[in-house]
């Protein structure tokens, strides 16, 4: 068991919820939370609702997170919210290189770079999102894909600036498809993303990393995702959306991990 790297269970509420319903389900995670839970829960909703989401959240565990986060601290960037401010409006977390982010929003590597260290250097614990697409795992290129996407995010980072963290695996067939990557597709790929963090920056390092799978992620599945001895979590995007539901996959059953 990896009692090493403390569970995380992240919830993405994408482009969804007003000021109200954001802060009512922010309120009944808040309720539902088991007060011994030992993991960290963190949530996502779009910039608009953060303060509202912080302030509902305000004496609870439950930690939030932008969805995006621009390099830059202030200036002529219209449209964009900086590391400042979203750390102002109660962030600790910053989601990065979402493949939505990627795909529509014509993210690069080197782009993600740069909102990664500013991220860093502004104090946000980024979460960076990796993945290939259906098109890519066929072509058997899944390898080559992580390999290059972590290699362009981390580029030019130091060891120190890097301890915090956190990756979400995130196989593009799998997000809003309803098609999960089995726990052994998902495993594979969470080891062999560890053992490029390794290569990276040392065992060490790399055995320390929370690596969450993103991708479908239901109730009915989270418990034998979390066996897997690489999978430290979930970043989860409808599921995330109803309390209920998310609040099982929040309090997944912990069964003994092989590795
Ligand atoms: C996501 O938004 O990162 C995600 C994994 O979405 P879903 O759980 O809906 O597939």
């Amino acid at each position: 068991m990896n009692k090493n790297r403390t569970p995380m269970i992240a919830g993405n509420w994408k482009m969804h919820l007003n000021v109200k319903e954001a802060g009512e389900l922010a309120l009944a995670l808040k309720k539902g939370l088991d007060p011994d839970l030992k993991h960290e829960v963190l949530v996502a909703p779009a910039f608009t609702n953060l303060w509202a989401v912080n302030a509902a959240l305000s004496g609870s565990k439950i930690l939030l997170s932008s969805q995006d986060v621009h390099w830059e601290e202030k200036g002529a960037f219209t449209g964009a919210v900086s590391p400042a401010q979203v750390r102002d409006a109660g962030c600790t977390h910053a989601i990065i290189g979402h493949s939505e982010r990627r795909k529509i929003f014509l993210e690069t590597d080197g782009i993600i770079n740069k909102k990664l260290k500013a991220a860093v250097k502004y104090g946000l614990t980024p979460v960076l999102c990796i993945g290939e697409t259906l098109e890519e795992r066929e072509a058997q290129s899944t390898y080559r894909v992580l390999e290059t996407q972590l290699a362009g995010a981390f580029a030019g980072l130091k060891p120190g600036e890097v301890s915090k963290v956190v990756i979400a695996y995130e196989p593009v067939w799998a997000i809003g498809t309803g098609k999960t990557a089995t726990p052994e597709q998902a495993q594979d790929a969470h080891l062999f993303v560890r053992r490029q963090l390794e290569k990276l920056y040392g065992k060490n390092y790399a055995g320390g990393v929370r690596i969450l799978y993103g991708g479908s992620v239901k109730a009915d599945n989270i418990d034998s995702l979390m066996a897997q001895p690489d999978i430290d979590g979930a970043l989860v995007g409808g599921e995330s959306l109803k309390a209920d539901k998310f609040l099982r996959v929040i309090h997944f059953q912990e069964v003994l991990k092989a590795g």
